[in-house]
């Protein structure tokens, strides 16, 4: 089993079925990063972009992704960050430090589900009042401005 310790990365639309070791594959339009874990074990490993699961860093030559990933239910059970290319290990968590942690993301999900659902439509018929308020002072502008002018 080889280490990688340095990652490259190729933009793609879809992921290919055969990757390489070393390589962060990017799908934009599936907003999903796939790589082979860099512990060397060969396994596929899925960071999905999303705002309650990975973000992706490119600053035009780089990539980072944030959080750390803990492949917790491989064999390896590596656990590493992926900052500018380079692969910082870190270290294995306890059973306890896994749950705590996925528990914590669980709650994070919900509230940002139950938080985007509740602000949304509010947002939405604010929007919508102020549109209408705007077009009832526009419409009698227009008639002010037919009884000045006389057409
Ligand atoms: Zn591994």
């Amino acid at each position: 089993m080889i280490r990688t310790d340095t990652l490259n990365y190729e933009f793609v639309d879809h992921i290919p079925e055969q990757l390489d070791d070393g390589t962060l594959y990017v799908s934009i339009p599936y907003a999903t990063v796939v790589h082979r874990c860099c512990c060397g074990c060969g396994r596929e490993v899925v960071t999905p972009l999303t705002p309650t699961d990975w973000a992706l860093v490119f600053d035009g030559e780089t990539v980072s992704l944030d959080p750390s990933i803990g492949n917790w239910s491989f064999p390896c059970r590596s656990h590493y960050w992926i900052k500018m290319n380079a692969v910082c290990w870190a270290p294995d968590w306890s059973a306890t430090q896994v749950r705590a942690a996925r528990a914590f993301d669980a709650t994070k999900k919900e509230q940002h589900f139950t938080n985007s659902n509740a602000k949304a439509p509010a947002r939405d018929s604010v929007d919508a009042q102020q549109s209408r308020a705007r077009a009832r002072k526009e419409n009698l502008w227009e008639r002010i401005r037919r009884l000045i002018l006389g057409n």
